[in-house]
Protein backbone atom coordinates (compact mmCIF):
# COMPACT_ATOMS: atom_id res chain seq x y z
CA UNK A 1 0.00 0.00 0.00
CA UNK A 2 1.08 3.78 -0.56
CA UNK A 3 0.89 5.28 2.02
CA UNK A 4 -1.01 8.88 2.35
CA UNK A 5 1.60 10.66 4.53
CA UNK A 6 4.86 9.33 6.51
CA UNK A 7 6.26 11.80 9.04
CA UNK A 8 9.15 13.48 7.73
CA UNK A 9 12.75 12.46 8.98
CA UNK A 10 15.92 13.25 7.46
CA UNK A 11 18.42 11.53 9.71
CA UNK A 12 19.92 13.93 12.15
CA UNK A 13 16.73 13.88 14.49
CA UNK A 14 18.10 10.99 16.57
CA UNK A 15 21.23 12.78 17.24
CA UNK A 16 19.60 15.69 17.98
CA UNK A 17 17.39 14.10 20.20
CA UNK A 18 20.46 12.32 22.51
CA UNK A 19 21.60 15.72 22.56
CA UNK A 20 18.64 17.18 24.34
CA UNK A 21 18.51 13.97 26.67
CA UNK A 22 22.44 14.76 27.32
CA UNK A 23 22.06 18.29 28.17
CA UNK A 24 19.30 17.56 31.28
CA UNK A 25 17.09 19.78 29.93
CA UNK A 26 14.06 18.24 28.86
CA UNK A 27 11.58 20.58 29.82
CA UNK A 28 10.37 23.31 27.68
CA UNK A 29 12.27 26.14 26.64
CA UNK A 30 15.75 24.43 26.49
CA UNK A 31 18.76 24.97 24.09
CA UNK A 32 17.09 23.44 20.65
CA UNK A 33 13.46 25.04 21.74
CA UNK A 34 15.93 28.80 21.80
CA UNK A 35 17.47 27.63 18.05
CA UNK A 36 14.02 27.02 16.36
CA UNK A 37 12.96 29.71 17.59
CA UNK A 38 15.38 32.12 16.32
CA UNK A 39 15.43 30.37 13.17
CA UNK A 40 11.92 31.33 12.57
CA UNK A 41 12.65 34.97 13.01
CA UNK A 42 15.76 35.59 11.41
CA UNK A 43 14.12 33.74 8.20
CA UNK A 44 10.67 34.77 8.47
CA UNK A 45 11.80 38.10 9.58
CA UNK A 46 9.70 38.48 12.31
CA UNK A 47 9.83 39.62 16.26
CA UNK A 48 8.43 37.01 18.37
CA UNK A 49 7.86 33.46 18.22
CA UNK A 50 7.38 30.84 20.63
CA UNK A 51 7.25 27.38 20.14
CA UNK A 52 3.70 25.65 21.09
CA UNK A 53 2.55 22.20 21.60
CA UNK A 54 0.76 22.38 18.80
CA UNK A 55 -1.05 24.74 16.48
CA UNK A 56 -4.47 24.83 18.35
CA UNK A 57 -2.66 25.76 21.17
CA UNK A 58 -0.54 28.77 19.05
CA UNK A 59 -4.38 29.79 17.89
CA UNK A 60 -5.44 29.38 21.61
CA UNK A 61 -2.98 32.09 22.38
CA UNK A 62 -3.75 34.07 19.91
CA UNK A 63 -7.17 34.35 20.93
CA UNK A 64 -6.35 34.96 24.32
CA UNK A 65 -3.57 37.96 23.15
CA UNK A 66 -6.43 39.14 21.12
CA UNK A 67 -8.15 39.25 23.68
CA UNK A 68 -11.38 37.93 22.19
CA UNK A 69 -14.06 37.65 24.96
CA UNK A 70 -17.42 35.85 25.01
CA UNK A 71 -19.70 37.71 22.65
CA UNK A 72 -17.48 39.01 20.34
CA UNK A 73 -17.59 37.28 16.45
CA UNK A 74 -14.86 35.51 14.73
CA UNK A 75 -14.73 35.61 11.24
CA UNK A 76 -13.38 32.67 8.83
CA UNK A 77 -13.66 29.98 6.19
CA UNK A 78 -15.95 26.99 6.99
CA UNK A 79 -13.79 24.98 4.83
CA UNK A 80 -10.85 24.41 7.64
CA UNK A 81 -9.70 21.85 10.56
CA UNK A 82 -11.81 22.06 13.84
CA UNK A 83 -9.03 23.88 15.75
CA UNK A 84 -9.62 27.05 13.57
CA UNK A 85 -12.66 27.34 15.46
CA UNK A 86 -12.29 25.66 18.65
CA UNK A 87 -9.60 28.44 19.73
CA UNK A 88 -12.35 31.03 19.41
CA UNK A 89 -14.99 29.17 20.65
CA UNK A 90 -13.31 28.07 23.72
CA UNK A 91 -12.91 31.67 24.61
CA UNK A 92 -16.98 32.57 24.66
CA UNK A 93 -16.96 33.46 20.36
CA UNK A 94 -19.31 33.10 17.78
CA UNK A 95 -18.42 31.96 14.87
CA UNK A 96 -18.99 33.31 11.94
CA UNK A 97 -18.58 31.38 8.62
CA UNK A 98 -17.76 32.95 5.05
CA UNK A 99 -17.86 30.83 1.87
CA UNK A 100 -14.55 30.10 0.28
CA UNK A 101 -13.08 31.19 -3.27
CA UNK A 102 -13.61 28.06 -5.58
CA UNK A 103 -9.74 28.42 -7.28
CA UNK A 104 -7.88 28.48 -3.88
CA UNK A 105 -10.06 27.05 -1.42
CA UNK A 106 -9.28 29.71 0.53
CA UNK A 107 -11.91 32.33 2.16
CA UNK A 108 -13.78 34.62 -0.37
CA UNK A 109 -11.84 38.01 0.58
CA UNK A 110 -14.52 40.17 -1.38
CA UNK A 111 -17.29 38.34 1.32
CA UNK A 112 -15.67 38.98 4.04
CA UNK A 113 -16.31 42.83 4.69
CA UNK A 114 -20.66 41.79 4.72
CA UNK A 115 -20.21 39.58 7.70
CA UNK A 116 -18.62 42.21 9.79
CA UNK A 117 -20.88 43.61 12.60
CA UNK A 118 -20.38 45.60 15.99
CA UNK A 119 -19.72 42.32 17.51
CA UNK A 120 -16.38 41.32 14.79
CA UNK A 121 -13.05 40.98 16.62
CA UNK A 122 -11.16 39.30 14.06
CA UNK A 123 -10.44 37.29 10.83
CA UNK A 124 -8.98 34.21 10.50
CA UNK A 125 -7.22 33.56 6.91
CA UNK A 126 -6.74 30.01 6.72
CA UNK A 127 -4.20 29.33 4.11
CA UNK A 128 -5.33 26.19 2.47
CA UNK A 129 -3.08 23.87 0.72
CA UNK A 130 0.15 26.41 2.15
CA UNK A 131 -1.34 28.23 -0.74
CA UNK A 132 -2.00 32.03 0.55
CA UNK A 133 -5.01 33.97 0.94
CA UNK A 134 -5.35 37.37 -0.50
CA UNK A 135 -3.52 39.03 2.41
CA UNK A 136 -3.58 42.37 0.78
CA UNK A 137 -7.01 42.87 0.89
CA UNK A 138 -7.90 41.25 4.43
CA UNK A 139 -5.57 43.58 5.77
CA UNK A 140 -6.95 46.31 4.24
CA UNK A 141 -10.48 45.51 5.40
CA UNK A 142 -9.12 44.37 9.16
CA UNK A 143 -7.37 48.22 9.79
CA UNK A 144 -10.82 49.88 8.40
CA UNK A 145 -12.68 48.19 10.99
CA UNK A 146 -10.05 47.48 13.50
CA UNK A 147 -9.89 44.16 13.33
CA UNK A 148 -7.26 41.43 14.93
CA UNK A 149 -6.12 39.28 12.01
CA UNK A 150 -4.94 35.66 13.09
CA UNK A 151 -3.40 33.52 10.12
CA UNK A 152 -3.83 29.64 10.50
CA UNK A 153 -0.75 29.56 8.93
CA UNK A 154 -0.41 25.69 9.95
CA UNK A 155 -0.33 24.34 6.32
CA UNK A 156 1.64 27.24 5.54
CA UNK A 157 5.12 26.88 6.67
CA UNK A 158 8.05 28.86 4.25
CA UNK A 159 5.03 30.22 2.35
CA UNK A 160 5.13 33.80 0.91
CA UNK A 161 2.52 36.44 0.08
CA UNK A 162 4.36 38.61 -2.15
CA UNK A 163 7.33 37.47 -0.73
CA UNK A 164 6.58 37.90 2.75
CA UNK A 165 6.57 34.88 5.06
CA UNK A 166 2.88 33.47 5.73
CA UNK A 167 2.29 34.36 9.45
CA UNK A 168 4.06 37.44 9.73
CA UNK A 169 1.73 39.68 7.71
CA UNK A 170 -1.61 39.49 10.34
CA UNK A 171 -1.09 40.51 14.18
CA UNK A 172 -0.49 36.73 14.65
CA UNK A 173 0.46 33.64 12.60
CA UNK A 174 0.19 30.18 13.97
CA UNK A 175 2.23 27.31 12.22
CA UNK A 176 1.85 23.57 13.24
CA UNK A 177 4.85 20.91 12.83
CA UNK A 178 1.77 17.80 13.32
CA UNK A 179 3.77 14.61 11.73
CA UNK A 180 1.32 15.77 8.32
CA UNK A 181 3.24 19.03 7.90
CA UNK A 182 5.76 19.53 5.84
CA UNK A 183 8.03 19.94 8.81
CA UNK A 184 7.32 18.35 12.05
CA UNK A 185 8.16 17.22 15.53
CA UNK A 186 5.41 14.80 16.33
CA UNK A 187 2.97 17.40 18.02
CA UNK A 188 3.47 20.79 18.02
CA UNK A 189 3.53 24.28 16.89
CA UNK A 190 4.47 28.27 16.47
CA UNK A 191 2.96 31.54 17.43
CA UNK A 192 4.64 34.79 15.77
CA UNK A 193 4.25 38.27 15.41
CA UNK A 194 5.69 41.48 15.03
CA UNK A 195 4.22 43.82 17.86
CA UNK A 196 6.68 43.22 20.67
CA UNK A 197 4.50 44.63 23.16
CA UNK A 198 2.78 41.09 22.94
CA UNK A 199 5.89 39.73 24.58
CA UNK A 200 5.57 39.54 27.99
CA UNK A 201 1.82 38.68 27.73
CA UNK A 202 2.55 36.05 25.60
CA UNK A 203 5.30 34.54 27.78
CA UNK A 204 3.12 34.90 30.83
CA UNK A 205 0.17 32.96 29.07
CA UNK A 206 2.62 29.84 27.90
CA UNK A 207 4.44 29.63 31.32
CA UNK A 208 1.22 28.88 33.69
CA UNK A 209 0.48 32.59 33.92
CA UNK A 210 4.02 33.01 35.21
CA UNK A 211 6.34 35.82 35.07
CA UNK A 212 8.99 32.67 34.92
CA UNK A 213 10.27 33.34 31.63
CA UNK A 214 11.37 36.86 32.91
CA UNK A 215 12.89 34.86 36.16
CA UNK A 216 15.12 32.24 33.73
CA UNK A 217 16.52 35.56 31.98
CA UNK A 218 17.63 36.63 35.43
CA UNK A 219 15.29 39.96 35.71
CA UNK A 220 13.30 39.32 38.52
CA UNK A 221 14.52 37.21 41.44
CA UNK A 222 11.38 35.32 42.14
CA UNK A 223 8.16 34.42 39.77
CA UNK A 224 4.74 34.34 40.75
CA UNK A 225 1.26 33.61 39.40
CA UNK A 226 0.34 36.99 36.92
CA UNK A 227 -2.10 36.28 34.83
CA UNK A 228 -4.86 34.10 33.56
CA UNK A 229 -2.35 30.93 31.45
CA UNK A 230 -1.81 27.62 30.60
CA UNK A 231 1.32 25.34 29.29
CA UNK A 232 1.71 25.48 26.00
CA UNK A 233 5.70 24.91 25.91
CA UNK A 234 6.89 21.61 23.98
CA UNK A 235 9.55 19.59 25.79
CA UNK A 236 13.31 20.19 24.19
CA UNK A 237 13.50 16.72 22.71
CA UNK A 238 10.35 17.27 20.04
CA UNK A 239 12.11 20.90 19.61
CA UNK A 240 15.58 18.82 18.91
CA UNK A 241 13.65 16.87 16.19
CA UNK A 242 12.35 20.07 14.83
CA UNK A 243 15.99 21.47 14.40
CA UNK A 244 16.79 18.81 12.59
CA UNK A 245 14.17 19.89 10.17
CA UNK A 246 14.83 23.19 10.03
CA UNK A 247 18.76 22.36 9.18
CA UNK A 248 17.54 20.22 6.24
CA UNK A 249 14.13 22.64 5.54
CA UNK A 250 15.85 23.02 2.10
CA UNK A 251 15.85 19.89 1.17
CA UNK A 252 12.21 19.26 2.49
CA UNK A 253 10.58 21.90 0.73
CA UNK A 254 12.76 20.99 -2.72
CA UNK A 255 11.92 17.56 -2.55
CA UNK A 256 8.03 18.35 -1.91
CA UNK A 257 8.23 20.76 -4.83
CA UNK A 258 9.48 18.00 -6.70
CA UNK A 259 6.95 15.47 -6.36
CA UNK A 260 3.93 18.43 -6.44
CA UNK A 261 5.26 19.70 -10.30
CA UNK A 262 5.81 16.03 -11.01
CA UNK A 263 1.95 15.37 -10.10
CA UNK A 264 1.07 18.28 -12.20
CA UNK A 265 2.61 17.79 -15.39
CA UNK A 266 1.44 14.12 -15.25
CA UNK A 267 -2.36 15.12 -14.67
CA UNK A 268 -2.32 18.01 -17.08
CA UNK A 269 -4.05 15.95 -20.11
CA UNK A 270 -6.49 15.14 -17.90
CA UNK A 271 -7.12 18.65 -16.80
CA UNK A 272 -6.96 19.39 -19.93
CA UNK A 273 -9.67 16.88 -21.23
CA UNK A 274 -11.86 18.28 -18.45
CA UNK A 275 -12.10 15.18 -16.64
CA UNK A 276 -9.96 16.80 -13.30
CA UNK A 277 -9.29 20.24 -11.73
CA UNK A 278 -5.85 20.49 -10.65
CA UNK A 279 -4.72 23.21 -7.93
CA UNK A 280 -4.23 27.03 -8.38
CA UNK A 281 -1.31 29.16 -7.17
CA UNK A 282 -2.01 32.97 -7.83
CA UNK A 283 1.00 34.59 -9.15
CA UNK A 284 1.25 36.48 -6.07
CA UNK A 285 1.44 32.91 -3.90
CA UNK A 286 4.82 31.00 -3.62
CA UNK A 287 3.78 27.89 -1.96
CA UNK A 288 5.43 25.23 -0.07
CA UNK A 289 3.91 22.06 -1.90
CA UNK A 290 2.24 21.06 1.27
CA UNK A 291 -0.76 19.19 -0.44
CA UNK A 292 -1.21 17.82 -3.59
CA UNK A 293 -4.93 17.28 -4.72
CA UNK A 294 -7.64 17.06 -7.71
CA UNK A 295 -10.78 17.76 -8.07
CA UNK A 296 -13.38 15.51 -9.51
CA UNK A 297 -16.37 16.54 -11.08
CA UNK A 298 -18.67 15.60 -8.12
CA UNK A 299 -18.63 13.76 -4.79
CA UNK A 300 -20.35 10.21 -6.62
CA UNK A 301 -16.72 10.53 -9.07
CA UNK A 302 -14.70 10.99 -6.62
CA UNK A 303 -15.74 8.20 -4.13
CA UNK A 304 -15.03 5.69 -7.49
CA UNK A 305 -11.87 7.38 -7.99
CA UNK A 306 -11.04 6.95 -4.34
CA UNK A 307 -11.84 3.57 -4.08
CA UNK A 308 -10.35 2.21 -7.53
CA UNK A 309 -7.13 3.89 -6.39
CA UNK A 310 -7.15 2.03 -2.95
CA UNK A 311 -7.41 -1.22 -4.99
CA UNK A 312 -4.80 -0.25 -6.69
CA UNK A 313 -2.67 0.13 -3.74
CA UNK A 314 -3.25 3.72 -3.11
CA UNK A 315 -4.11 5.54 -0.38
CA UNK A 316 -5.85 8.99 -1.18
CA UNK A 317 -8.14 11.06 1.40
CA UNK A 318 -10.69 13.69 0.96
CA UNK A 319 -10.16 16.51 3.44
CA UNK A 320 -12.54 18.87 5.17
CA UNK A 321 -16.36 17.80 5.85
CA UNK A 322 -16.98 21.69 6.43
CA UNK A 323 -17.47 22.92 9.66
CA UNK A 324 -20.84 24.93 9.41
CA UNK A 325 -22.58 21.55 8.53
CA UNK A 326 -21.26 19.38 11.63
CA UNK A 327 -22.73 19.63 14.95
CA UNK A 328 -20.58 21.63 16.84
CA UNK A 329 -20.77 24.13 14.05
CA UNK A 330 -24.38 24.61 14.14
CA UNK A 331 -24.03 25.02 17.87
CA UNK A 332 -20.78 27.75 17.82
CA UNK A 333 -21.33 29.53 14.59
CA UNK A 334 -23.46 30.29 11.32
CA UNK A 335 -22.92 30.83 7.88
CA UNK A 336 -23.11 34.29 6.61
CA UNK A 337 -24.38 34.69 3.13
CA UNK A 338 -24.61 32.00 0.80
CA UNK A 339 -22.61 28.73 0.43
CA UNK A 340 -21.86 28.56 -3.17
CA UNK A 341 -18.56 26.55 -3.27
CA UNK A 342 -17.86 25.82 0.56
CA UNK A 343 -19.76 22.19 0.31
CA UNK A 344 -19.80 21.82 -3.78
CA UNK A 345 -16.25 22.39 -3.71
CA UNK A 346 -15.64 20.50 -0.21
CA UNK A 347 -16.87 16.98 -2.28
CA UNK A 348 -14.72 17.15 -5.15
CA UNK A 349 -11.77 17.41 -3.88
CA UNK A 350 -9.13 14.63 -2.90
CA UNK A 351 -5.48 13.97 -2.34
CA UNK A 352 -3.02 12.21 -3.65
CA UNK A 353 -0.57 10.68 -1.34
CA UNK A 354 2.41 13.76 -0.71
CA UNK A 355 5.62 13.59 2.04
CA UNK A 356 9.08 14.16 1.79
CA UNK A 357 10.98 11.43 0.44
CA UNK A 358 7.95 10.06 -2.01
CA UNK A 359 9.74 8.81 -5.14
CA UNK A 360 9.59 9.59 -9.10
CA UNK A 361 8.21 5.95 -9.98
CA UNK A 362 5.66 5.94 -7.28
CA UNK A 363 3.94 9.36 -8.32
CA UNK A 364 4.26 7.76 -11.93
CA UNK A 365 2.92 4.97 -10.48
CA UNK A 366 0.28 7.22 -9.57
CA UNK A 367 -0.57 9.07 -12.21
CA UNK A 368 -0.38 5.92 -14.64
CA UNK A 369 -3.30 4.65 -12.55
CA UNK A 370 -5.62 7.56 -12.41
CA UNK A 371 -4.87 8.06 -16.34
CA UNK A 372 -5.80 4.46 -17.02
CA UNK A 373 -9.12 5.13 -14.99
CA UNK A 374 -9.97 7.93 -16.73
CA UNK A 375 -9.13 5.46 -20.59
C1 LIG B 1 -3.05 20.87 11.03
C2 LIG B 1 -3.91 22.06 11.12
C3 LIG B 1 -4.25 22.64 12.37
C4 LIG B 1 -3.93 22.01 13.69
O1 LIG B 1 -2.58 21.77 13.89
P1 LIG B 1 -2.13 20.94 15.18
O2 LIG B 1 -0.66 21.23 15.26
O3 LIG B 1 -2.42 19.51 14.90
O4 LIG B 1 -2.86 21.46 16.35
C5 LIG B 1 -5.01 23.80 12.37
N1 LIG B 1 -5.40 24.37 11.23
C6 LIG B 1 -5.12 23.84 10.03
C7 LIG B 1 -5.60 24.53 8.80
C8 LIG B 1 -4.37 22.66 9.94
O5 LIG B 1 -4.11 22.13 8.75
Amino acid sequence: MIDFNIPPYVGTEIEYIKMAIKNKKLCGDGPFTGKCSNWIKKNFHVNQAFLTTSCTHALEMAAVLADVKEGDEVIMPSYTFVSTADAFVQRGAKIVFVDIRPDTLNIDETLIEDAITPKTKAIVPVHYAGVSCEMDTIMSIASRYKLIVIEDAAQGFGSTYKGVSLGTIGDFGCYSFHETKNLSMGEGGAIVFQDNSYQEKAEILREKGTNRSKFFRGQIDKYTWMDYGSSYLPSDMNAAYLWAQLEAVDIIQKDRMASFNFYHEGLRPLMQKGYIELPYIPENAEHNAHMYYIKLPDLDSRSQLISYLREKGILSVFHYVPLHSSPAGKRFGRFHGTDNYTTKESERLMRLPMYYGLTPDTIEYIVETILNYFR
